[in-house]
């Protein structure tokens, strides 16, 4: 008796145009389109359904549903596709795969939000993540966690152990040092408490670690972001004409310590009308837009002022982890968008990121 599914090796299943409609699969939060090479498993069940298996090389589980829409109207027939996430790349640091500041040219134009809620993001994606917090002038990640209170810890005198925030790891530099006085900050202690918690923080396995950064582009900035292995930077900006001004500084001080920009993203970008649900350009339109084509560096997102993002954060919740918030579908996709730059900036030399409207 045969089981219930015939394996991919039937000859009844043609391999060819599966491996085609995955490869020209694309979405505004993937840069290329899937590779053969991820395929674990292809089974076609009695009913000529196929169902999928893929081992994906860099967080993006929550994209898998349109991928078996895609491939369904391609191939005329019912596919579903599930992913476990699995990054092949060696470990960058210690044993840390790919290290991700996000940084701004000004402060509060949402930065440490828009890294938290990344992480949170990347975590739903299926990634092993951790979040630091660098940012000297004021270490907002444990509010944001709800971790407020907590007092590190360290095993047998040596290692500090990262907090657990809903599978996330996270460690703050305002557990190391008073943030009362960041004027007593210099760039050379700032990036010893950098490198400091880096090392002695026993991360264990990740596939990314977030680190939000002190806004600005200072000698501070400069000599933080020297000090810490990083696959690349993703700069938040609102907008405003001034934000942009200094996000642009900030892209020009990536570029001197040839941290790779992956791309903006536009913070507060609109407001949605709760009433007629119109998107208003409060802070006006496609700012960001030019400032990334100028630069040849992609807009990630545009992610709305939104309430909702403020509460969420006021009480330490991750909105970006609550799948009945719109919101959270927003971070999804920007860091299914950073997850996928990341892994094709490392395997193929240049890459043409699609951003669609939607
Ligand atoms: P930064 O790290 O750049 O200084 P924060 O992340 O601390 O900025 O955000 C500053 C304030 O703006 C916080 O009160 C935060 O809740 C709020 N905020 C950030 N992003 C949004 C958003 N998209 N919609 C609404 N409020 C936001």
């Amino acid at each position: 008796m045969f089981g219930l599914s015939k394996l991919f090796s039937s000859k009844s299943v043609q391999k060819q145009p599966i491996f085609a409609a995955l490869a020209a699969y694309r979405s505004a939060a993937f840069a290329v389109g899937i590779d053969e090479s991820f395929i674990k498993n292809i089974t076609q069940n009695d009913d000529k359904s196929l169902t999928i298996t893929l081992i994906l090389p860099f967080a993006a589980q929550s994209e898998m549903p349109m991928v078996a829409e895609h491939v369904t109207n391609a191939l005329k027939v019912a596919v579903t596709v599930s992913a476990t996430v699995e990054l092949k790349e060696s470990a960058k640091f210690k044993t840390i795969k790919h290290i991700v500041l996000i940084a701004s040219g000004k402060g509060g134009v949402g930065k440490s939000t828009t890294a938290v809620n990344l992480a949170g993001a990347l975590h739903s994606e299926g990634a092993k993540v951790g979040i630091l917090d660098a940012d000297i002038y004021g270490p907002s990640i444990p509010m944001l966690l709800g971790l407020v209170g907590a007092e590190p810890i360290t095993k047998d005198n040596k290692q500090l152990q990262p907090f657990d925030a809903n599978g996330i790891k996270a460690q703050s530099i305002g557990f190391l040092v008073p943030s009362d006085d960041a004027t007593v900050w210099r760039g050379p202690m700032a990036s010893g408490a950098l490198s400091q918690l880096l090392n002695e923080t026993d991360w264990g396995e990740l596939d990314y670690l977030i680190v939000d950064m002190p806004p600005g582009t200072g000698d501070i900035q400069l000599t933080m972001s020297q000090k810490v292995p990083a696959s690349g930077t993703v700069i938040v900006t609102t907008p405003q004409d001034l934000a942009l001004a200094d996000a642009q500084k900030g892209i020009a001080m990536f570029n001197k310590v040839n941290v790779p920009v992956l791309g903006l993203i536009e913070n507060m970008s609109h407001y949605i009308c709760s009433h007629c649900g119109e998107a208003n350009h409060v802070f006006g339109k496609d700012g960001a837009q030019k400032l990334a084509h100028k630069h040849g560096v992609p807009v990630l997102s545009h992610i709305p002022l939104a309430i909702d993002i403020r509460e969420y954060s006021e009480q330490g919740k991750l909105i970006a982890c609550d799948n009945t918030a719109a919101i959270s579908k927003t971070y999804s996709a920007a860091a299914r968008l950073i997850a996928s730059t990341l892994y094709y900036q490392q395997h193929h030399n240049s890459v043409e990121i699609v951003i669609t409207d939607d």
